[in-house]
């Protein structure tokens, strides 16, 4: 193919260039290309679906599962040091947010809840 003589940095930008040109020409033609064409051209098993809710219909599992997780992940414990979620029945580490070297407390609120390789990267 064409696409195969450019350098493999270019192949990505070559491509969204020619199908940019196929659907516009289309357009100008009045033809329409539709996605799910473009995945049986490309021997794609999986369909492509356009998700559309209609006025007053149910919520889907898969909806109910997004709202769930959307929600989870805002309410889960996240490490203060690099940001990454935590899951404290696993490993958690307590850290003092003033080092004990530096006058911190054995206190609550010096205390902070971290990944232990975080933790340990503090040193
Ligand atoms: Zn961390």
């Amino acid at each position: 193919m064409l696409l195969s003589a450019l350098g493999s940095k270019l192949r990505v930008d070559g491509g969204v260039k020619v199908l940019t040109f196929i659907i516009e020409t289309a357009a100008q033609a009045g033809a329409e290309i539709s996605p799910n064409a473009f995945a049986e051209i490309l021997g794609l098993e999986s369909r492509l679906y356009t998700i559309q809710s209609k006025p007053g219909a149910d919520f889907s599992e898969d909806a109910k599962s997004s709202a769930f997780l959307r929600e989870a992940f805002k309410q889960a414990l996240t490490c203060p040091l690099c940001g990454g979620y935590l899951d404290p029945t696993k490993s958690a580490s307590y850290d003092h947010v003033l080092r004990k070297k530096d006058g911190g407390d054995g206190q609550a609120q010096n205390c902070q809840i971290t990944h232990p390789y975080c933790n340990s990267l503090k040193g």
